[in-house]
């Protein structure tokens, strides 16, 4: 005769389980439909009682099966894309306010998701300068290899949120994209104007003329009687990429940033009795380089 251990309790009802589980989930919604005030007062004050607990489980199962969960969410999101966002602006329009006051309430939110963009933008593409190595990640830009009128593009079309976003949905995005430090990519920027074909879509600024009048009249106060109208660093002398460089940069000064740049500046410097001692004359590049050394000094090591 053969005898066999007697079967647990919870082996039994396991097996009654699987043999009945049409039966057993009919009876347990027909009794949640007939008692629902009562079931959900319970769960509430269960919750209510338990919040921690629970909370510390779901975060362990979570931990546990990480991997597992991403890759079932990214599958449920991408077949209900549609359902999805949907959903996500409807609640949007309906909660337009609350949202708008939230954000406004904690910029460090939208800035958070920014930087995380561009923080993993630059990763994907090395994370530094590929002209002199820089990797102070508050400073580097993500550039196009192509130049924009050889890929039939206008200018600036894609930058900040959008541009990251484009680099990290790119199969390759080395072979498009490539990173530049603000002063690298101002200086290749000044060698590509040299050589760049005349956009015919452009239209020419109508105080053009007048602007330039003024600039060139303030940044002759800025160099010595006959002297030439150069970038006091590296000697570049294309009237367009020549800028005023204030010594001292706005931040050190406690003002706001708006408040002087071109025809304001000018003439500024046109009425100041000794403008050399507080500005020189500067290529967009070298300008940018003197920037960036006061904003490393002024956030030393930080990196966004
Ligand atoms: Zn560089
Ligand atoms: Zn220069």
């Amino acid at each position: 005769m053969n005898i066999r251990p007697p079967k647990s309790r919870q082996a039994r009802n396991a097996e009654w389980y699987s043999k009945n589980r049409k039966k057993a989930i009919a009876y347990s919604l027909k009794y949640y439909h007939d008692h629902r005030e009562d079931v959900l007062a319970k769960r509430k004050t269960y919750v209510r009682a338990n919040r921690e607990k629970i909370q510390q489980g779901q975060k362990r199962f979570y931990q546990e099966n990480r991997e597992y969960l991403r890759v079932k969410s990214a599958e449920y999101r991408k077949i209900n894309r549609k359902r999805i966002d949907e959903a996500e602006r409807a609640y949007y329009h309906a909660n337009k306010e609350k949202i708008k006051e939230y954000v406004r309430a904690h910029p460090e939110i939208q800035q958070r998701s920014s930087q995380k963009l561009h923080l993993s933008a630059l990763a994907l593409l090395g994370g530094k300068c590929s002209h002199c190595g820089e990797t102070f990640s508050k400073i580097l830009h993500i550039n196009h290899i192509n130049p924009f009128w050889e890929r039939g593009k206008r200018p600036q079309t894609e930058m900040g949120t959008t541009l990251w976003r484009a680099v990290l949905k790119t199969q390759h995005p080395e072979k498009k994209y490539s990173i530049l430090c603000g002063g690298c990519n101002w200086r290749l920027w000044q060698e590509q104007e040299k050589v760049r074909p005349i956009d015919p879509h452009r239209k020419p600024y109508i105080h053009a003329e007048r602007c330039e009048i003024l600039k060139r009249n303030a940044l002759r106060c800025l160099v010595p009687e006959g002297g030439t109208l150069r970038c006091s660093d590296c000697d570049e002398d294309d009237f367009r990429f020549l800028t005023v460089n204030h010594f001292q940069k706005k931040w050190s000064r406690g003002e706001r940033p708006i408040s002087e740049h071109s025809a304001p500046l000018w003439r500024k410097i046109l009425r100041e009795r000794h403008p050399e001692k507080e500005y020189n004359v500067l290529c967009r590049a070298c300008n940018w380089k003197r920037y960036f050394d006061q904003m490393k000094a002024t956030y030393p090591g930080g990196n966004n």
